[in-house]
């Protein structure tokens, strides 16, 4: 039993924190504590990732962790603290943004930063109440874990821990926090904040941490035009090139992807009205209130462009020249058409160095995509199905799915024969466990909140499980791999969270 003298005391994790980020003064963060909350619960707990932070098993089911990570009760050797930064939001600059509702608690010896996200207001709070509801933080959890799952860089979560105390948005929902990790979260936004307001010297020691800690190789006289800060901008592209090639490829649609909402670890970061494609619509607005469609699925590597452009304007200080920096920024150019090829190519089971002709290849891609856009086909049910059907021998799952029959016959036949040379095993192994059989549907995240509304969050678990190894079988489980119920096209999700 944890008495009142124990919840005084800060809780010992056994975890080494170094708190390198508090270390670049407070220039770069105001230091706040977590406001509490009253009666905390577990919702949803990822031993996973307690493993990579070196948590030992028994802490994830024990009341001290829940009351500190709700907020009551500190954990030694952790500086919270609300960083700063600014960020362009739909297109315009926002100005000053800042850590409004997340805590940094600090890093460990390993790498792992650790946030409390819903944690309670902070000086960049602005109008908000610094919290976070039910519903989005189950959905960043799970989602968190399913990126990590099918492989694409992400924060990840260690827990999502609730309380009901009542939080006002569109109507009265209930309190939870979401204890997240990363090895930085610091993002584009951080650079515009000290680049915009004229602070360079606070600037080049933001860049220079994230060189030594997260891009060593920047450090030497071989990068871009022997330029450290343009040498990191070109990384980041690559970086940011790969996360968005395999959301496209996946079907991911983020739907907030403001120049704060982009990490400089190119990871995928702050999710809020995110969609796994269900039909195949390449111009699909996930988010409610992006009436504009600025972050339309097809729109994403564009608007990753111009986030990039944005960066490197803020670097453009430190970087100097504007050539070596339209240098760097125009690696996206080239890296991510050649990231999303590979990652499509692989979807059809055709490996890197297959010796089928490239051209035969985008053919197929193209007409393939644009059969899906045409009929509005499942995008996850069509590669999965796709992946079963022996190299394109086996066709009347993948036909079913289409009304064009005619059409998606040629295209099987063109396949199949594209493919006749390579070993059939060897295809169908590749395509996978490059097409996952589970992804986080609006309606399966919406199923395991409504249940978790009424204290059930076996759904969680249960989605957790699967979304955690996405492309295996998981016999038993297959309506969570079906399609979505007609009422999924209702579900409205926005930015409010
Ligand atoms: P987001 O769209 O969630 O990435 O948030 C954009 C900005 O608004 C960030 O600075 C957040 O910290 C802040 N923010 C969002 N929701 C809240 C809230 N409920 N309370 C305080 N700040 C918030
Ligand atoms: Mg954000």
């Amino acid at each position: 039993m944890t008495t009142t003298t124990d919840r005084q005391r800060d809780l010992d994790l056994g975890l080494i924190w170094l708190n390198t980020f508090a270390g670049l003064g407070e220039d770069f963060y105001t230091p706040v504590a977590p406001q509490q909350l009253p009666e905390p619960y577990w919702i949803g707990r990822s031993p996973s990732v307690a493993r990579a932070l070196g948590l030992g098993d028994a802490w994830l089911g024990s009341d001290e962790l829940l009351e500190a990570l709700i907020g009551n009760r500190s954990i030694a050797g952790t500086l919270p603290l609300a960083s700063v930064y600014s960020g362009h939001q739909f297109g315009q600059w926002a100005g000053q943004l800042g850590d409004g509702r997340a805590l940094l608690l600090g890093d460990t010896a390993d790498g792992h930063e650790v946030q409390l996200k819903g944690a309670g207001r902070t000086p960049y709070s602005r109008m908000g109440d610094g919290r976070a509801v039910l519903r989005s933080s189950i959905r960043e959890f799970l989602c968190s874990e399913a990126m990590h799952g099918l492989g694409i860089a992400s924060s990840r979560a260690l827990c999502v821990v609730g309380s009901d105390a009542p939080v006002y948005r569109e109507t009265t929902e209930t309190a939870a926090v979401v204890t997240r990790v990363a090895p930085s979260f610091i993002r584009f936004g951080h650079f515009e904040h000290f680049s915009y307001s004229d602070q360079h010297a606070q600037l080049k020691a933001l860049a220079n941490h994230v060189i030594e800690r997260h891009y060593p190789k920047c450090q030497g006289s071989d990068g871009v035009a022997g330029n450290r800060y343009a040498a990191l901008l070109q990384a980041v592209c690559l970086r940011t090139a790969r996360t968005v090639a395999q959301w496209q490829a996946v079907g991911f649609c983020h739907g907030v992807m403001n120049t704060d909402n982009m990490s400089i670890l190119g990871l995928t970061i702050d999710y809020g009205p995110f969609q796994f494609l269900d039909a195949f619509d390449p111009a699909h607005v996930c988010n409610h209130s992006d009436h504009q469609g600025r972050y339309a699925f097809n729109r994403q590597p564009a608007v990753a462009y111009w986030n990039l452009s944005c960066l490197a304007q803020a670097l453009l200080p430190l970087i100097g020249e504007q050539q070596s920096a339209i240098a760097a920024l125009d690696t996206f150019r080239s890296a991510f058409p050649a990231a999303l090829q590979t990652l499509l190519q692989a979807k059809l089971g055709i490996p890197e160095q297959s010796g089928v002709d490239p051209a035969l290849v985008q053919a197929l891609v193209d007409d393939v995509l644009g059969l899906l856009a045409q009929e509005r086909v499942d995008y996850t049910i069509f590669w999965r199905r796709l992946s079963h059907s022996d190299g394109g021998r086996d066709r009347a799952a993948v036909r079913d799915l289409f009304l064009d029959r005619a059409g998606i016959d040629s295209w099987l036949q063109r396949y199949a024969d594209g493919l006749a040379k390579l070993p059939a095993a060897q295809v169908s192994e590749l395509m996978l466990r490059t097409n996952p059989k589970f992804v986080l549907r609006n309606h399966l995240g919406e199923q395991a909140i409504r249940a978790a509304r009424n204290k059930n969050f076996s759904q969680v678990d249960t989605l957790l499980m699967l979304l955690e190894s996405p492309h295996d079988e998981h016999p038993g489980f297959d309506a969570y791999a079906d399609f979505p119920p007609d009422w999924a096209s209702g579900i409205e999700i926005s930015c409010s969270s």
